[in-house]
């Protein structure tokens, strides 16, 4: 019979339990033995476990977070580090060690590699969706839901006032989250790290369009959507400079960690339903140091490096939806 471990790694992402669920059911239906890693890296390098079989994942489906708690830990970087985590592993007779996380853990899981024979496999969970070689990743559906019904709640806020709003998402490199939120929730205006050119641009580009609007439409609710960290002064510098340039007050919302909780929306538990039993589907082969994702509703095996050595792009036609709605009179 066989041994498997599970941790989560990096950013939580609403999905992870119901992951972590899934691994455990399958394992238990094939025999196999299932121990989860607590606090990401950091438990592979102390040795802190737990035993998990069936009752522990019950009613877990469906809760945010993750049981098995998530961490950053910079430790891990280092070779003795890594060399003791081999080590631990060994000494629990782990076979696989399957690792739900972003591309940061899938850094981790390579850097293991190094020194683990073992088998590795890694499952894509972040909010971000910028993993290169799966479609979308688990948590991505649930954050978009929550920032589209955040989003519509400043909406009937900035409506009732005419307000300007300026709505900070998450997403410091990627725009996946940002563009689809913003496309889903009608904003007039989004900002993302793919097509910021600069901050004169940007500015003017918002002028423009804004100017055109009040003179088309006559009132002036308008939401702007804009990626974390990519304003170089920061989300209060862009609502300052807006409300001199626009003459009323334009009020920075920042959504922050409430698009990372909340329960997985059900596209996000499927998804991660899936990539679980299919993971353990392949625990005992010779396939390892892959990640498992899903292209077009089949599941795909993508070779860890590849999945952060190009950047993912956004889609095109998602773009141009949301530019050409960005310039039309009655978007
Ligand atoms: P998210 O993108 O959602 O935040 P992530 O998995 O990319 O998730 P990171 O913080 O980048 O999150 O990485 C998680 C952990 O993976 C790090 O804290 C560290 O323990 C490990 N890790 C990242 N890069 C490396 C590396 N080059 N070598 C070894 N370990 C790494």
């Amino acid at each position: 019979t066989k041994k498997v471990a599970v941790l989560t790694s990096g950013g939580d992402a609403p999905g992870m339990n119901a992951c972590i669920r899934a691994i455990v059911l399958a394992c238990e239906r094939a025999d196999y033995s299932v121990l989860g890693y607590m606090h990401g890296f950091n438990g592979l390098l102390h040795q802190e476990y737990r035993l998990l079989d069936g009752r522990s994942v019950h009613n877990l489906i469906q809760q945010g977070g993750t049981m098995l708690r998530s961490a950053r830990c910079k430790e891990f970087e280092g070779r003795e580090e890594a060399k003791r985590a081999a080590d631990n592993l060994r000494q629990l007779e782990v076979d696989t060690l399957i690792i739900i996380g972003g591309d940061g853990s899938f850094r981790g899981a390579v850097h293991l590699s190094q020194f683990w024979e073992g088998q590795l496999l890694g499952l894509p969970g972040t909010i971000d969706n910028d993993i290169q070689g799966t479609d979308v990743t688990i948590g991505y559906h649930t954050a978009i839901e929550t920032a589209v019904t955040s989003i519509d709640k400043v909406r009937d806020t900035a409506d009732s006032f005419e307000r300007i709003f300026l709505v900070e998402v998450m997403g410091r490199r990627a725009g996946f989250l940002g563009l689809n939120a913003a496309l889903a929730s009608a904003a007039d205006y989004v900002i993302l790290p793919e097509l910021f050119e600069s901050e004169e641009q940007t500015l003017e580009a918002i002028m423009q369009q804004l100017t055109k609007r009040r003179r088309e439409r006559g009132d002036v609710s308008y939401i702007i959507v804009l990626a974390e960290n990519l304003w170089p002064k920061g989300v209060n510098d862009l609502a300052e400079q807006l409300t001199k340039l626009t003459e009323s007050e334009v009020k920075p919302v920042i959504l922050g960690h409430v698009q990372r909780g909340g329960s997985p929306v059900s596209q996000d538990r499927l998804l991660a339903t899936r990539l679980g039993a299919y993971a353990v589907s392949l625990v005992g082969s010779d396939i390892s140091g892959i990640m498992i994702g899903e292209c077009h509703g089949k599941p795909v095996k993508v070779p860890l490096p590849s999945t952060w050595q190009k950047r993912k792009p956004l889609d095109e036609f998602t773009v141009s939806t949301m530019e050409s709605l960005m310039n039309n009179r009655y978007a």
